[in-house]
């Protein structure tokens, strides 16, 4: 077990739909602190240098025009394996794989609009985390 942190956001149509409240609930319920929290509507070309990862995948264009659709909530999650842990109650990308009683399960409905984000290693979480907050933005 290892003390993490990493990389949350709750997409445009999370934050459309009314459920920040329950998807930061579901974080606390399960022992992950928040560690820095804001709303951001991004910019096009913000969207596109987050998912740079992904700018070569088909759905990189839609992607990133739904990601600048509307405000975000990014946060840091910090925890016992925190990174494994946001994962878990996210569930898998496609909210049709996702295990029942995950967020995406719960409440995706679509592919790409799957309410929210997490990182996937301890670099991305780093890089993710820099991204949206400054030193003085992390307690
Ligand atoms: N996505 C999509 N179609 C796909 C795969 C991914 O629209 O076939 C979107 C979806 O919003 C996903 C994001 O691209 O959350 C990033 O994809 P990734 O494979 O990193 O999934 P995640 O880490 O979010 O589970
Ligand atoms: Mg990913």
């Amino acid at each position: 077990m290892e003390w993490e942190q990493t990389l949350s956001m709750i997409k445009p149509d999370g934050v459309a739909r009314g459920l920040i409240g329950e998807v930061i609930r579901r974080f606390e319920a399960h022992g992950l602190k928040i560690r820095a929290l804001k709303m951001v509507h991004l910019p096009l070309d913000q969207a596109r240098a987050f998912y740079a990862v992904h700018k070569e995948r088909p759905f990189y264009v839609s992607l990133t025009h739904f990601m600048s659709s509307g405000p975000i909530v990014a946060m840091i999650l910090a925890g016992e394996n925190a990174i494994q842990v946001n994962r878990d109650l996210m569930g898998a990308t496609d909210y049709r794989q996702a295990a029942p009683g995950t967020i995406r399960a719960d409440f995706a409905r679509d592919v790409e609009q799957n309410l929210v984000h997490g990182s996937d290693s301890p670099e991305s979480a780093q890089a993710e985390i820099a991204f949206f907050f400054n030193e003085l933005e992390r307690v």
